[in-house]
């Protein structure tokens, strides 16, 4: 028997024992290709079709619906297809210079279904609703030629509100026009507030009787959170909810509760987030405990844990998924085993230093298409160490840590016959960041050993993170701690047996600090000394092949279930289809 009717697919009991680990009655009467899993977000980090997110909560939205796919979950991703895009490049003086690219969905596969109208500021806005099916999911869009890029604007302006009022009234629209009804709806933070709105509207216009109306929403809502401070967030004024807001919805007790929610004329979304979904997760076990978020009573909210995962398949090298299946390491929906502990104890370096030099060659083919700082073109041979930090540049990320001391960064990087690679975007009009990464640029060229062996790649994106963990020896991992809710470039390192030196944060700190190379201090300066020892330890340790195994055995025990995108995929379902 199959889990779900009308599969298209002829094999679903291939997927048993995938949902043998879940309370598969209940997801088998909620679930069906008409009843789907509904996953809202305003980032989808997907290039290949064509849509190019920010960071995290993209790479996060992408991996979900890829891994819901493999295990034949009916799922729908709802997200705006952005018609613009931004593409970055250094200029000869250091400093960043963005670039916009126009994007067209047909190029990427996506068929226009129909137009639906939202109502904006006195007038009509007519939106598209595009889709693109994949088994079992889909990714459903809106979008028209004004709507311009991914986080266009300040956060709180009228077009943000915009974006975020198309994508909740309008994917809800998109999702009746297809023939969709909601099973539960995810929230991928605060800017998908409006879909369910638009739901509670639609439920109450429908002759529901409003309270009923509010717990049946919120039964069915999950609000996933990705910050850690509340206060952090934008807030919109009334006037805006009028022009926006008001006008998209029929039922006069829902704008009256909405209403009511305003306090000094002012909102944040995340106030009504966490009264429209009775469910809430945080991204990973420290986030989910220090998120400092309050319900409209004051009371502190509580979010589950549920870490985020990463499609396996998709960001580590082949070669090395098929040695951890063929090791009886992972099974194979990409599931740790149950003696995957045991099994990794027997791996040896020489299978290390193979999959890392078939990552070396994918790397090189990748860097092939992606000039440095200069304008060149580099390889790195097989032979050296390479180190690479790959990030958003932002602050709390803090790319320029290693290059605090440039002789000791350069004493370490000659003695072991070590390159470095950086690569980093800074957003969209962050003239502090795009400053710090001029520094970082300069204190390259001042130095003989450097400008040869240290390279910044611009535009980091999807391509030059996979090909870096794949390739790459040790991977720099230094937020500020309390900072990082979760962070998934950490392991598409260790997945791809990078060693990692990294601060103790985010998801990484679901494991022990024992169980990677970790940089720690009272302060900065005491940090940036333990950084340099670790990255000394870690340069060694590929010189050393008991160090190597040891270290490499040790990060993949304690992370292997955390980095799972089948783990968190089933952590999300038993979550949402639990019995009451
Ligand atoms: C994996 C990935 C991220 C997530 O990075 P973190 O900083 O670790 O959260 C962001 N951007 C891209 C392009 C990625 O591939």
């Amino acid at each position: 028997m199959g889990i779900f009717k009308h599969h298209a697919l002829e094999n679903i009991e291939e997927t048993d024992d995938f949902y043998s680990a879940i309370d598969r009655e209940n997801l088998v009467k909620s679930l069906s290709e008409e009843r789907p899993y509904t996953y809202w977000t305003i980032e989808l980090y997907d290039q290949k079709n064509g849509i190019r997110g920010g960071g995290g909560l993209g790479v996060l939205a992408a991996d979900t619906r890829r891994v819901a796919e493999q295990m034949r979950v009916p799922f729908t991703l709802i997200t705006p297809f952005y018609p613009v895009e931004f593409h970055q490049e250094v200029k000869p003086d250091g400093t960043v210079l963005d670039k916009s690219v126009p994007v067209d969905f047909r190029d990427f596969g996506f068929e226009l279904v129909d137009t639906i109208n939202i109502k904006c500021n006195g007038e009509l806005v007519e939106l598209s609703v595009v889709q693109k099916e994949f088994q079992t999911t889909r990714i459903l869009c809106v979008t028209e030629p004004n709507f311009r890029e991914l986080y266009s604007g300040e956060s709180g302006s009228d077009h943000r509100l915009y974006q975020e009022v198309a994508l909740g009234f309008g994917g809800y629209q998109a999702l009746k026009l297809v023939g969709l009804k909601p099973a539960v709806m995810q929230l991928n933070e605060v800017a998908t507030f409006f879909a369910a709105l638009a739901r509670l509207d639609e439920l109450v216009t429908n002759g529901m009787d409003f309270y009923e109306a509010v717990v049946y929403t919120r039964k069915h809502s999950l609000y996933t959170n990705h910050t850690l401070v509340q206060a952090a967030e934008a807030e919109f004024s009334l006037e805006q909810f009028e022009k926006y807001v008001f006008p998209n919805l029929r039922s006069k007790p829902v704008k009256k509760w909405i209403r009511d929610k305003f306090e000094e004329g002012r909102i944040r979304l995340s106030s009504v987030t966490i009264e429209i979904a009775e469910l809430k997760s945080g991204v990973s076990k420290l986030h989910a405990r220090v998120a400092d978020y309050h319900d409209l009573s004051g009371e502190k909210v509580k979010f589950k844990a549920i870490t985020n995962g990463i499609d396996i398949p998709y960001w580590i090298l082949p070669d090395a998924v098929k040695f951890y299946k063929e090791s009886v390491i992972l099974d194979r929906f990409c599931l740790p085993t149950e003696k995957y502990a045991e099994q990794i104890e027997k791996i040896d370096a020489s299978q290390i230093r193979e999959i890392k030099k078939r990552g070396r060659v994918f790397l090189n083919a990748v860097l092939k298409t992606r000039p440095d700082q200069n304008g060149k073109i580099f390889q790195i041979p097989e032979d050296r160490i390479l180190f690479d930090f790959k990030r958003r540049f932002v602050d709390y990320k803090r790319p320029w840590l290693p290059f605090s001391d440039l002789e000791r960064l350069r004493t370490i990087l000659e003695s072991h016959q070590a390159d470095y690679i950086l690569s980093g975007r800074v957003h969209s009009g962050d003239e502090r960041m795009s400053e710090k990464l001029r520094e970082v640029l300069e204190k390259i060229e001042s130095d003989d050993y450097l400008r040869e062996h240290v390279h910044y790649i611009p535009d980091y994106d999807e391509n030059i993170a996979r090909a870096l963990s794949v390739g790459s020896n040790v991977s720099i991992n230094v937020p500020i701690v309390g900072l990082e809710a979760c962070g998934t470039s950490w392991e598409k390192d260790v997945g791809n047996m990078c060693l990692l030196v990294s601060t103790h944060d985010g998801g990484v700190a679901d494991a022990p600090k024992e169980s990677y190379l970790s940089v720690s201090g009272a302060d900065e300066n005491e940090e940036i000394d333990s950084l340099y020892q670790r990255m000394e330890e870690a340069a060694a340790a590929w010189e050393n092949d008991f160090d190597l195994e040891f270290f490499v055995k040790k990060q993949l025990q304690a992370y292997l279930p955390v980095i799972s995108g089948t783990r968190m995929l089933k952590d999300y379902l038993n979550f949402l289809f639990k019995k009451v």
